[in-house]
């Protein structure tokens, strides 16, 4: 498997790709806004984008969610958020963005471990940012979304947001054992081990 990385949108959101390069069969998390830029590096990297997963429905990583569902990418988001793919849930009004709706293709839950072109994916809720964010663990890797960046978490001030729920869930995430790269929604790379020492949230208790 190999990790490729695309920023893209107005608001500079993390989108992964994760190839198996025997079958160049491609599962992305977080496509964000900006459909040609994330068709760019499916063409230029000569996969094909199977998979959707979303860490949450807000619009700037959902954004393009249904035209790569148009594509034939199968769209999968926790069962709770898959309702803000439609109305406002997603914040699109709010921000004055377009978001083309759409019906997930499935859904999970915490705990689930999904198995998309040969590589698994462990979902891990962590309900915070919005009631139904998750992160995903790959390996040695963990997609944390909006719920944890360097130095920071992501904002609780948005609809079905708590803020509770968001420090139990960095707790949850601190408390996994050993050491994983941490590969937010947005802005830098960073650890799960520098994260519990410098992080502001890790003097929560
Ligand atoms: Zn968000």
């Amino acid at each position: 498997m190999k990790l490729y990385h695309l920023s893209s949108g107005p608001l500079r959101v993390n989108t992964y790709f994760l190839v198996n390069e025997q079958t160049k069969q491609a599962v992305v998390i977080d496509g964000g806004e900006n459909y040609k830029k994330v068709k760019q590096v499916e063409e230029q990297l000569g996969i094909k984008i199977e998979y959707l997963l979303l860490t949450h429905s807000h619009f700037d990583h959902a954004g393009n969610a249904k035209k790569l569902q148009d594509d034939g990418a199968k769209v999968y988001v926790s069962a709770v958020d898959e309702n803000k793919l439609r109305g406002d849930g997603n914040l699109s009004c709010r921000f004055g963005r377009k978001f083309d709706e759409l019906t997930a293709d499935g859904t999970f839950t915490d705990g689930e471990k999904l198995n998309l072109a040969g590589i698994t994916f462990e979902v891990i809720a962590t309900p915070g940012h919005t009631d139904g964010s998750v992160c995903f663990l790959v390996g040695d890797m963990l997609f944390t979304g909006d719920t944890l960046f360097l130095g920071s978490v992501g904002r609780t001030d948005f609809p079905t947001g708590n803020r509770a729920d968001l420090i139990n869930s960095v707790k949850k995430l601190f408390a996994l054992e050993g050491d994983y790269t941490v590969y937010p929604g947005h802005e830098e790379f960073t650890t799960l081990s520098h994260e519990r020492k410098y992080n502001v949230f890790a003097d929560y208790d």
